[in-house]
C-alpha cells in the first residue's frame, strides 16, 4: 500500500483530506495547503498515524485550534494533524476535571462553572483546546495554565508510549512548556479546582470577556497577541510608541485597536503577515533596543 492508502486505512475517509487549505483551519485564516490533513478519532488511530508517517519518513505537525499557528504560503508538504473535537471528552469528578485535549477551553470554562469550579474562569475567551493551551501554557487576566492543572497523559512519539507528566515534569514557564522541546502529543489533561460560587463564576468569566471584547480586535482573523511580552514591557505598548499602528503590508495590518496584534484585514497572505511582523520586529529593534519574539509559531 502507498502512504495515502495506510493513512486512509488507518484513519478513515472521512478524517482524511489531500491539499487540503489551512486557511480553513487556523484563525490567522491564511497560508497555504498542508499535503494530507487526519482528524484522528482516538488516541489508537493518532499513534497508528505516527507510525505510518515515521515508516515512510513523512514529517507530521499536530495542531489543536490553530489559534497561535500560521503556516506559510508554501503550506505543509507533510500531515497536519488536528486533535480536535473528536477526542474531547469532558469529565467532572468532584473539583478534579479530566478533559480531552482537543476540548475548547470555553467549553471546559463553561462546564466547570456549571459544576459551580472555580480556577478557568481566565481561560473562557481564549479560543484554543486544552492541548494547545498545555503546550503554550496559555493565560490570560492573571491565570494561567500551571495554576491549575495537576498533569497530563501525553504520547511521546519517539518512544511509542503513553507517560503521565505532572505540573512539575511539563515545565509550564511563559509561553513555554516541555512540549514545545519534545516529541510530545497531548492527548487528555487533569485539571485540579476550588469549589465556588456558580454565579460568582459566570460574571467572572462575563466581566473577563466584556474587558476582552473592548480591548481587542475581535471582528478581525488573527492569532491573538502576535508576540510574547518582552521582560519589563509590554509589547504593544513599544509598537504603539514606535508609530506602528495601522502599519500594514497587502492585507495584514498592526491592529489599531490593540498594537499587540497583527490581524487579517482580509485576504491577507501568509508572507503579508510574516512581513509585519519582520518590519515590526526591526523597527521596534531600532528604536527601543527590544527584540519582539513571535508568540504565535510559525510552521515552515
Ligand atoms: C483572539 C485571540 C485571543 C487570544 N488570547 C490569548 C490569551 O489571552 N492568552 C493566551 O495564552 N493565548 C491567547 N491566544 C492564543 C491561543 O489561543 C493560545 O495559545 C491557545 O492555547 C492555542 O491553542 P490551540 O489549540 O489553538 O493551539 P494551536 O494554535 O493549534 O497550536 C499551538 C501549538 O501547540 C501545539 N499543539 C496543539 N495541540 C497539541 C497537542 N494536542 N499536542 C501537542 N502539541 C499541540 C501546536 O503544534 C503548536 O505548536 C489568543 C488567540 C486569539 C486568536
Amino acid at each position: 500500500m502507498d502512504f495515502k492508502s495506510r493513512l486512509i486505512d488507518i484513519a478513515g475517509e472521512k478524517n482524511f483530506r489531500e491539499n487540503e487549505p489551512m486557511k480553513k483551519h487556523i484563525t490567522f485564516k491564511a497560508g497555504g495547503p498542508a499535503a494530507y490533513l487526519v482528524t484522528p478519532d482516538n488516541t489508537d488511530t493518532l499513534a497508528g498515524v505516527i507510525k505510518v508517517c515515521k515508516e515512510s519518513r513523512v514529517r507530521y505537525q499536530i495542531i489543536g485550534n490553530g489559534s497561535n499557528v500560521l503556516f506559510t504560503d508554501d503550506g505543509y508538504d507533510g500531515v497536519v494533524i488536528i486533535i480536535g473535537s473528536k477526542m474531547s471528552a469532558i469529565k467532572v469528578d468532584n473539583n478534579v476535571v479530566n478533559a480531552g485535549a482537543g476540548a475548547k477551553l470555553a467549553a471546559l470554562a463553561s462546564e466547570t462553572a456549571t459544576n459551580s469550579l472555580t480556577g478557568l474562569e481566565f481561560a473562557s475567551g481564549i479560543p484554543g483546546t486544552v492541548g494547545g493551551a498545555i503546550v503554550m501554557n496559555a493565560g490570560a487576566y492573571g491565570g494561567e495554565i500551571k495554576d491549575v492543572i495537576i498533569s497530563a497523559a501525553v504520547y511521546d512519539c519517539e518512544n511509542d508510549e503513553i507517560l503521565i507528566l505532572g505540573n512539575e515534569e511539563l515545565e509550564l514557564g511563559y509561553r513555554q512548556s516541555v512540549i514545545q522541546k519534545k516529541e510530545y502529543i497531548v492527548l487528555e489533561a487533569c485539571f485540579e479546582l476550588r469549589h465556588g460560587d456558580r454565579d460568582e463564576i459566570n460574571e467572572k468569566m462575563k466581566d473577563l470577556n466584556d474587558r476582552r471584547k473592548s480591548k481587542q480586535p475581535l471582528s478581525y482573523a488573527s492569532a491573538g497577541s502576535t508576540f510574547k511580552r518582552p521582560e519589563g514591557y509590554y509589547a504593544g505598548g513599544l509598537i504603539e510608541e514606535c508609530g506602528l499602528k495601522g502599519f500594514g503590508v497587502g492585507g495584514a495590518k498592526v491592529s489599531e485597536k490593540h498594537a499587540g496584534f497583527v490581524v487579517n484585514t482580509g485576504g491577507a497572505s501568509a508572507s503579508d503577515i510574516l512581513s509585519v511582523i519582520k518590519h515590526v520586529q526591526n523597527t521596534v529593534y531600532g528604536q527601543k533596543n527590544v527584540m519582539l519574539e513571535p508568540e504565535v509559531r510559525i510552521i515552515k
